[in-house]
């Protein structure tokens, strides 16, 4: 029997099924290096998972590797890649330093970085709206040359965390001094050179609705496999609640975003594996790059809406192309499935939760496909623009958008967030 290919699948929440379920489909088997917050217990659960290979990359990246190269020694695996937005770059090293399939490090860096994506899409040609770095939170000042509303974000955030809508210039330096304020309490500026030097990002405002493009990458080639529409997100703070795929949307404005994103790639030297990327469409109808993040949006949630709304069965196709194949979808074209909304319930004014209000209905509902509970009762959940987790997601299929729309609407009518008591 020929042997099983075997992947590394590094910082893979273990709450989040979809990379972990598309790996037993594909027959592919995973040794799992767990984020540092998984639970001890769940990491290995998956059936995927046939090893759990514990190393501390955020704190001794170094000595990571150096175990990483020594259990490749010792029995060598096919493939490594990326289950979270900061291990990017250590998976693009080590995949170097071992001969796999993976970005190169520089292009690893460029995506981490939302200044160093800006200045490469503007070198192209590409869409970007005017922007200033802000290094120190002093250097506000500078920014007021941008044109009003601004955002104001940290260089190398996630989950729209410290990300603020500015309107006019007398509120320019409150903002720049919270978000740096997040920066620090959070971390963002990891010491670990697994994250660039941290900074603020203050950028003019792209007015229009938002969409996702979830691509594949092989040795340069891009396909993009899904577009998935997130609606009007007008701030000031930005919780991403909705998702519906795929986007309806004019086949000329579909074709723009994909070649906007496609651009994107070259632009940034991403050529291979998976990438998840936000644009707005600016009036409607220009799309402008947000960002990109090299590997499955949303911890794998992405891959649902995209292998129902397109057929592609995107983490399965991620996972060949850092075992070095080439992905199925380059050769047979694949079926769509039909219409998917994701919901995640909005975490409000915060606090300590105590339950989701609301959830036996939907699990018992047979359109949902998923109910994935991240946050356990107890948990502080702060409000936006801090950012502590996602209560509750919830992935459903519906025969048309329309119907995602309304069951959507449903859900946020119905779910909630109760927090205990304070005082
Ligand atoms: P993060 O890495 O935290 O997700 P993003 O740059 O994607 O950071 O910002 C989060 C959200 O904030 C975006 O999805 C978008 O809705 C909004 N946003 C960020 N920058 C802009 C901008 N220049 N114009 C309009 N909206 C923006
Ligand atoms: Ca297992
Ligand atoms: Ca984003
Ligand atoms: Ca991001
Ligand atoms: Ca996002």
């Amino acid at each position: 029997m020929p042997q099983r290919p075997k992947l590394v699948l590094v910082g893979q929440l273990s709450v989040y099924p979809w990379v972990f379920e598309a790996a037993e489909r594909a027959g592919i088997d995973l040794i799992l290096i767990p984020r540092g917050d998984d639970s001890a217990e769940s990491a290995g659960r998956a059936k995927a998972v046939v090893e759990v290979l514990p190393l501390d990359i955020e704190e001794n990246p170094e000595g990571a590797l150096i175990a990483l190269a020594e259990r490749y020694r010792r029995e060598p695996f096919g493939g490594i890649m990326a289950g979270n937005e900061r291990v990017v770059p250590f998976v693009a090293r080590a995949a170097r330093e071992l001969g796999l399939t993976g970005l190169t490090e520089e292009a690893a860096a460029v995506v981490r970085d939302k200044r160093s994506m800006r200045q490469h899409l503007r070198e192209a040609g590409l869409g970007a709206p005017g922007f200033v770095a802000v290094e120190d939170p002093d250097g506000w000042t500078e920014a007021l040359t941008l044109r009003f509303p601004v955002v104001v974000k940290p260089a190398n955030g996630h989950s729209s965390l410290g990300v603020i809508r500015v309107d006019d210039k007398d509120s320019l330096e409150q903002a720049v001094a919270r978000t740096w304020k997040l920066i620090e309490t959070h971390h963002l500026g990891a010491a670990d050179g697994s994250a660039p030097e941290s900074g603020v990002l203050v950028e003019e405002y792209l007015d229009g609705p938002e969409v996702s493009a979830e691509s594949l990458v092989r040795d340069g080639r891009v396909r993009v496999c899904g577009i998935s529409w997130k609606g009007e997100l007008a701030g000031p703070y930005f919780e991403e609640t909705t998702l519906r795929a795929p986007a309806q949307l004019p086949a000329e404005i579909l074709a723009a975003i994909e070649a906007e994103v496609i651009g994107a790639h070259h632009a940034f030297g991403v050529t291979e594996g998976t990438t998840h990327t936000e644009v707005r469409l600016v009036g409607g109808v220009r799309p402008v790059l947000l960002e990109m993040g090299a590997r499955i949006g949303g911890g794998g949630f992405m891959h649902h809406l995209v292998h129902l709304s397109s057929g592609i069965d995107l983490a399965a196709e991620a996972m060949r192309i850092h075992l070095g194949q080439e992905p199925l979808c380059w050769s047979e074209e694949p079926e769509p499935v039909g219409h998917v909304a994701a919901y995640q319930v909005a975490v409000g004014s915060g606090g300590r939760m105590k339950r989701i209000r609301g959830l036996d209905a939907v699990r018992d509902d047979p359109r949902v496909d998923y109910v994935v509970e991240a946050v356990s009762p107890g948990t502080l959940l702060a409000p936006y623009p801090d950012h502590s987790g996602y209560p509750v997601m919830v992935i459903s299929r519906h025969e048309s958008d329309a119907e995602a729309e309304e069951y959507r609407a449903h859900l946020e009518r119905t779910l909630h967030v109760e927090y205990e008591e304070q005082g």
